[in-house]
Order: C-alpha cells, then structure tokens, then sequence
C-alpha cells in the first residue's frame, strides 16, 4: 500500500511530489514516457522565474526530477489503464497488469496535442506530420512546412521551425490569433514565416510522404493546394483522463474539475496541472498547483 502515488511527471506531479517526499512522505510517480511532460516540447522556458537568461524545457524538467529523487522519491514507468475505488482505498491498474493501492491520488496526467481529423492525418504520421517541432523540426532542412493553429504553441514552433524550413506557413482558422502579443510580433517580423489566414486543413496529400494541403478559406470558401513537406499540427490540447473510468468529475472537454485546494469530487483524489479545467496553462500555474495539491494532500492524510 502505497501512501501517495502521482500519474504524471510533468511540472505539477513533480512539484507535487518534491514537497510530499520532502515532508517524508513515501511517494510515488508513475510515468508513461520521460519526466518533464510538455516542457520537454519547449525548447527554451523564458517566463519562468529565477532563470533570467531562459532555460531549456529539457533541462528545466530533468532539474525537477533530480530534485524530486533527492528527497527520496520514486518514478516507475508504465501507463495506467484505470483506477478503481474499494472504500478510502484507491486502486490505480496499470496496463502491464500490475495492481497499485494507495490512500492518496494525484492525477496530474497532463494533456496531449489535439488531432485535426482530416484526410491523410492519420496514414502520414512519422511521413511528415507531425505534433512536435522540437522533435521532428530538423529532418526539415531547406523544406516548406506549414504550423496549424493560431495559440502560443503554434507560434513558438513556427518562429523554431523557421531555423530549419525555407518557408514555414502558419495556418489558422481566424484573422484574429490568440497567441501572445510578444509571439505575434516575433513571429511577423520573421521573413520566412507567412500568414495563411482564414483558413482551414481539408485534406493532408501524400502517398509515402507529406506533398501537400488542400486548404478552405473559412470565409468565403475558396479551395487552394499548397505544396509542403511537412505540417506540424498546433490545434490545443486534451486532457489526459483516458484511465478516470467516470469516477472523477469533468467538464464536457474532460478536464477534470477542482477546488481551490485541488480536490476533486472525491475525498484523497487530487487533481493538479494540464489536466483541469482552468483559466491558465503555464509551468509555474501547473508547478504552484502541484504544491497546493500536495500540501492538501498530506492534510488529508493526517485525518485519516
Ligand atoms: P490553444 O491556446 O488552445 O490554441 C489552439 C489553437 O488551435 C487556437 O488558435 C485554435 O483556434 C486552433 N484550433 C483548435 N482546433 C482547431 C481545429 N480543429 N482546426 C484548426 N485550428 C484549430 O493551445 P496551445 O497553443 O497548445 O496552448 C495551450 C495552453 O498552453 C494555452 O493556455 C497557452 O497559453 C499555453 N502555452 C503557453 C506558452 C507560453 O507561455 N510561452 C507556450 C505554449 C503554450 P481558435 O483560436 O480559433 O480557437
């Protein structure tokens, strides 16, 4: 019987466990992939304090999972497929088939890129589409790619993106973008990076490989073709609760629903980060969040 486990090792799961295990609270993350969640999609981290010349996601992420281990933490990889409830007890089974019981749940499973759903989406991943421009951006050397989506990551990855392509397209469904003023200028005074505005992805084309897009003018719906190599898809995200198995509470995007002090519906389950419904999604908003999650968290463990 485990007193706390986390899912996720992103900012919020770790900062959540960096106070319990530091409270000397056994604690225990379970992680799918890497610690970092998507920080480690960020190359440089500049609005985080206490690093005035930026820092890289990567090293950022790998700074808090060192400092998690240090108080005695442990991370176990492997992905949870539902979690269950017998009384107080919380039960987290993992696809491998092992069982995990706990007092205390923080589910801090972070969220992943969104899909467009368009023709060719699907059968082109890996053969130039793509969710991340940190990790394919540089088998792009020379190319034209096209960034959908009109938020802060689509900017970002446009403006990185342009190290690598001749051309980088940004795409978005609106005049308006939504991105940060600071990304905005950034990304309009680069040369190489030009606006495709209002328009929608129709159809990705391709046999072995990205060719091209088919494209709808959101306005007048005019149809164009542009010829790419490759499409990085920026369209938001959605939260990570596969494994909640209705017992959570959520709003109808399935973000999961919360109090001030990260409880969720369900007395010893916690919820913190990418994952709730929430006005900001920033690392320091998922870290802070983590600490409060915990910091509850140990309350309730001491009126058990
Ligand atoms: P986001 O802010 O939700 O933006 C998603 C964008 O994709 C929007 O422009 C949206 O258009 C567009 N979109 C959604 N569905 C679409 C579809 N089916 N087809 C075409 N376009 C579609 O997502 P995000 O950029 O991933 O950011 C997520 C959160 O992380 C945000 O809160 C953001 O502020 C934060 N973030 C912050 C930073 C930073 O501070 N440097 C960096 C990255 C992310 P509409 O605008 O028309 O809805």
């Amino acid at each position: 019987m485990e007193k706390v486990i986390i899912i996720g090792a992103g900012p919020s799961g770790l900062s959540a466990g960096i106070f319990l295990s530091r409270d000397k609270i056994p604690t225990l993350i379970i992680e799918k992939f890497s610690p970092g969640g998507n920080m480690l999609l960020t190359e440089i981290i500049e609005n985080y304090p206490g690093f005035p010349d930026g820092i890289s996601g990567f090293t950022l992420a790998d700074n808090m999972r060192k400092q998690y281990l240090r108080f005695g933490g442990e991370i176990k990889t492997g992905e949870v497929e539902k979690i269950e409830l017998n009384g107080n007890e919380k039960i987290v089974k993992m696809k491998n088939g092992e069982i995990l019981k706990t007092d205390v749940l923080i589910i801090a499973s972070g969220s992943s890129r969104k899909k467009l759903s368009v023709k060719g989406e699907e059968e082109l991943v890996g053969k130039g589409v793509s969710y991340c421009a940190i990790c394919d951006g540089a088998f792009f050397k020379n190319k034209e790619v096209a960034v959908v989506g009109g938020g802060d990551s689509a900017l970002e990855e446009s403006i990185y993106l342009t190290r690598f392509a001749n051309s980088v397209y940004l795409i978005h469904r609106r005049e308006k973008l939504r991105a940060k003023k600071y990304l905005q200028e950034e990304a309009k005074n680069n040369k190489k990076i030009k606006f495709i505005l209002p328009y929608i992805v129709k159809e990705i084309k391709g046999k072995e490989k990205v060719e091209g897009l088919v494209l709808e003018n959101t306005l007048n719906h005019e149809i164009i073709d542009l010829k790419v190599d490759g499409i990085f898809i920026s369209a938001g995200q959605k939260p990570n609760t596969d494994f909640i198995n209705g017992i959570v509470k959520t709003d109808n995007n399935g973000f999961i629903i919360v109090n001030e002090k990260m409880e969720t519906n369900i007395p010893g389950i916690f919820a913190c980060g990418d994952v709730i419904k929430k006005s900001l999604y920033q690392i320091i908003t998922a870290a802070s969040e983590g600490m409060i999650a915990a910091f509850f968290a140990e309350k309730y463990l001491e009126n058990l």
